[in-house]
C-alpha cells in the first residue's frame, strides 16, 4: 500500500524510527515528515487532483437511495449554502468513518469511553452503519475503537506515546500511577478518562523529549507552553501541582523495581536506562476517543455483506465505516490500524467499484 501510494501517486512517506510503537516488534510505521494527519490529507488530495478525479468536500450526504434489490442508485447531499442535490451512482463506497461523533451511539456501544473527549472528526456520526443496516447489512465488533491516553489538555493535540515508550510514566492528579503504560495508548483513553477530573500527567525525561521532537504536534505544544520542565522533583511538583510525597514514592518504586530486576506493581518491565533523570518534562493530558472501528461487515473485495453473508449488489465500505481488524474492544487497536483499514480497504473498495462502473460504461 505504502509503495503504491509513493510510486504511483507521489505521496511522500518516511519510516518512523527512533522508537517502537506499543506492541510493535519492528519499525513499521510510516508517515509524512511532519508526522501530521494534515500533511497526509494534503498529499492524498493532491493525488486525487492529479488523477483528474472530481471531489466535492463542501457537501454532506443526508441519505442514500436503493431499489428493491438493495442496489444503491444515488445519494442526496446538502451543500454548504443549504441547497440539496441528488446524485446518481453505479456503485457507492462508504468512507464516512464510524460513529465517534455521535454521543448517543458511543454511549450505546462503548460506554467506557462515552465521557471522554472526541478528538476525531465530529461529522463522523455513524451514517454508514445507519444506511447499511437499513439495507439489511450486518455489523460487527461495535465495541472496537482507537482511544488515546495522552492528548494535551486543554490544547487537544496528541502527545506521542514515544514519551512513554522511552521510559515516561502517567500519574493522576494525586501524583499516583494507575496502570502499566506499556499496554498502549488506545487502552489508556478510558484509563485516563476514569481518573479524577479525567486528567493525568505524562512525565518523561530527555529520551522521551528527544523522540517527541520529531513530531510537529509536540513542537507546537512546546510553543504553547504545554510542556513543563523541571530540574528536580521539588520543581516538578511545583510546576505541575502534583503532591511531592506521591511523586517521590512513585519514582522510588520504579527504581526499586529496576534494581530488583522485576516488573513493577502493574506488571511493567522498566529497562535499566528507563530511570527518569532530570531534566524532567511534564504535559497535562486527558483521555480521548479518536475513532470507532466497529461497523459494516465487508468481504475481501470490500463488498458490504448482508446478515446472511451475501454481498449487497454495489455497496462498498472502507476505513472506520467498515468493521476493522482490531477485535471488539480498545486493546486490539495496534498503532497504524486506523490508516491501515482506511487505505487498504479503501483501495479494495475502489477497485471493486471501478469494475462495476467500467462494466456499466462498456
Ligand atoms: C488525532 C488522531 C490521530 C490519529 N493518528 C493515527 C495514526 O497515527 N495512525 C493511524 O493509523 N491512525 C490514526 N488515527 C486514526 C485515523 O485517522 C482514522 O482511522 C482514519 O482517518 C479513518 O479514515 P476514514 O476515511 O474511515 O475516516 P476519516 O478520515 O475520519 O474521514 C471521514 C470523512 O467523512 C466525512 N463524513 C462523515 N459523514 C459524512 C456524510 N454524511 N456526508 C459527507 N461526508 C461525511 C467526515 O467529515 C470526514 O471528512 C488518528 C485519528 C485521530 C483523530
Amino acid at each position: 500500500m505504502i509503495d503504491w501510494l509513493m510510486e504511483k501517486h507521489g505521496v511522500e512517506f518516511e519510516l518512523v524510527t527512533g522508537f517502537l510503537y506499543p506492541g510493535h516488534s519492528r519499525l513499521r510505521m510510516h508517515g509524512p515528515k511532519s508526522r501530521t494527519g494534515a500533511d497526509l490529507e494534503q498529499a492524498l488530495l493532491a493525488a486525487v487532483s492529479n488523477a483528474g478525479i472530481d471531489l466535492i468536500t463542501g457537501a454532506s450526504v443526508e441519505d442514500i437511495y436503493a431499489d428493491a434489490s438493495g442496489r444503491v442508485v444515488g445519494v442526496r447531499c446538502r451543500r454548504s449554502d443549504g441547497a440539496t442535490e441528488d446524485l446518481g451512482c453505479q456503485a457507492l463506497i462508504l468512507a464516512c468513518c464510524g460513529f465517534a461523533g455521535d454521543a448517543q451511539m458511543v454511549r450505546q456501544y462503548i460506554t467506557e469511553i462515552a465521557d471522554a473527549e472526541c478528538c476525531g472528526h465530529l461529522s463522523n456520526t455513524g451514517d454508514a452503519v445507519r444506511w447499511g443496516t437499513a439495507l439489511g447489512a450486518a455489523t460487527a465488533d461495535m465495541g472496537a475503537y482507537q482511544g488515546h491516553g495522552s492528548v494535551a489538555h486543554p490544547h487537544s493535540l496528541p502527545l506521542t506515546w514515544a514519551v512513554i515508550t522511552k521510559g515516561g510514566i502517567l500519574v493522576n492528579t494525586n501524583g499516583q500511577r494507575f496502570s502499566n503504560e506499556m499496554r498502549g495508548y488506545s487502552e489508556h483513553g478510558a484509563e485516563v478518562a476514569a481518573q479524577p477530573d479525567h486528567i493525568a500527567w505524562d512525565i518523561f525525561g530527555a529520551p522521551g523529549h528527544e523522540a517527541a521532537e520529531g513530531f510537529y504536534d509536540y513542537r507546537e505544544l512546546r510553543k504553547l507552553g504545554a510542556v513543563k520542565m523541571a530540574d528536580t522533583l521539588e520543581a516538578l511538583s511545583e510546576v505541575t501541582g502534583l503532591p511531592l510525597s506521591y511523586l517521590k514514592a512513585e519514582f522510588s518504586a520504579i527504581e526499586e523495581a529496576i534494581s530488583a530486576g522485576k516488573p513493577d506493581r502493574f506488571g511493567r518491565n522498566f529497562a535499566e536506562n528507563d530511570v527518569l533523570k532530570p531534566p524532567f518534562y511534564a504535559v497535562k493530558v486527558n483521555g480521548a476517543l479518536f475513532h470507532t472501528q466497529g461497523g459494516l461487515v465487508i468481504d475481501d473485495q470490500a463488498r458490504v455483506l448482508r446478515k446472511g453473508g451475501e454481498p449487497l449488489p454495489n455497496l462498498f465500505a472502507g476505513g472506520g465505516a467498515a468493521r476493522g481488524v482490531s477485535g471488539d474492544s480498545n486493546y486490539g487497536y495496534l498503532s497504524g490500524n486506523g490508516l491501515l483499514t482506511a487505505t487498504t480497504f479503501g483501495r479494495l473498495a475502489g477497485i471493486s467499484a471501478a469494475r462495476i462502473a467500467e462494466a456499466a460504461d462498456a
